[in-house]
């Protein structure tokens, strides 16, 4: 037997969301039966013209692709108005969340997060031999004040997710201005927006982009995966001061994100219709959802994203097990430690009205 290391024994690995066609034979239904709403995709689908565009360039795959993204990155470059050295573009930015632990934090150094929120920052933290310091949400949200109490000399990065995974609350503006303040200016400050397509535009939901042009510690995430329809390429992009962004492309494989996916995900940042039609999916579906619940009597975390959390007032994971029964895949929180709620992403009307279906016969049964 190979010798693992002693500290790689004790990580514990991410569990995504169950494929639909595992879950299919699991339960003995066909996969086109089975509704997925754990994992926070886009029920529309990928971005039409993305898939054009991948059509179209199909041909090319036995080309490397371009180690610099440099069309991508010129095309976010223009949409924002900042630098192209000011981006980095990543393979999903899981990825860059593992490169900005690669350049910035040492073993043993602290990371800050706040909990629950998106696990990668933990996992990933803890592959590198961080000390990541959990920071507990206040009424769902994000404790600033509790952060930057945590923050000690050893604090090499925060972590902060907004619109925030899996409670959809944000940090507002001023909120953001304050923090950005005050927080030494010598510690990275990530903000992931991985769902900032349904937040933008939302009363107190900040445009971050002009932060950067004033805070040279601060990194923002954002990603294709979630409004732009395509997670399964592996696309995400980082955009901050051209120091920070220097260090991630140092640590960075020349071919991080492949050809087919930079071309997609250029094409997808072209298309507005999509993204517009998507918000308005989801604004339709959110309200739908939240109307079933209340009639239901059931109470949800006001969100920002294409999520909700449900507090069941009872066990979450004999509902989600209840609930995969009757075809429908939502994400149990057991493991962030609520124990009674459940994520549910916003999905199309047919999968609102299956989910909302098969979560009255469960909560009629419990
Ligand atoms: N950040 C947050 C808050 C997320 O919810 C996710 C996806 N679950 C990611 C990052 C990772 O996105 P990507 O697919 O770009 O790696």
């Amino acid at each position: 037997m190979v010798k693992v290391k002693e500290w790689v024994k004790n990580l514990v690995t991410y569990k995504p969301g169950k494929p639909i066609e595992y879950v299919a034979k699991e339960i003995g239904i066909e996969a086109e039966e089975i509704v997925k709403l754990a994992s926070n995709e886009n029920s529309m689908g990928a971005s039409p013209a993305a898939v054009a565009a991948i059509r179209n360039n199909i041909d090319s795959i036995y080309k490397y692709p371009d180690g610099s993204s440099y069309d991508l990155i010129n095309k976010l470059a223009g949409k924002y108005l900042i630098s192209s050295e000011q981006i980095v573009v990543g393979n999903g930015s899981d990825e860059i969340i593992n490169l900005i632990y690669s350049a910035f934090c040492e073993k043993g150094d602290k990371a800050i997060m706040a909990f629950p929120s998106f696990a990668e920052y933990l996992l990933i933290g803890m592959a590198h031999r961080s000390n990541v310091v959990k920071v507990p949400l206040v009424d769902f949200k994000i404790d600033l004040a509790g952060i930057k109490e945590a923050i000690d000399g050893n604090t090499r990065i925060v972590f902060l997710n907004s619109p925030n995974n899996p409670t959809g609350t944000i940090i507002e503006q001023k909120e953001l201005e304050a923090f950005m303040k005050a927080v030494p200016d010598d510690i990275l400050v990530v903000l992931d927006e991985a769902y900032y397509e349904y937040a933008t535009g939302k009363p107190g939901f900040p445009e971050s982009v002009e932060f950067i042009k004033r805070f040279d510690n601060l990194l923002i995430l954002r990603t294709f995966s979630k409004a732009y329809g395509l997670a399964g390429l592996r696309i995400g992009y980082g955009m901050g001061s051209s120091e920070i962004i220097d260090a991630i492309n140092k640590v960075r494989q020349p071919f991080n994100v492949n050809r087919v996916a930079q071309i997609a995900a250029g094409a997808a940042l072209e298309d507005t219709k999509f993204i517009s039609e998507t918000r308005t999916m989801n604004e339709t579906g959110m309200n739908y959802l939240k109307s079933e619940l209340k009639d239901i009597g059931v109470e949800y975390v006001e969100s920002y994203a294409n999520f909700l959390l449900i507090d069941l007032k009872t066990d979450a994971d004999s509902v989600s097990d209840k609930l995969l029964k009757r075809g429908v895949i939502v994400r149990s929180m057991s493991g962030y430690g609520l124990k009674e709620f459940v994520r549910v992403t916003v999905g199309n009307e047919s999968e609102n009205r299956k989910f909302v279906a098969a979560l009255k016969s469960v909560m009629n049964e419990v």
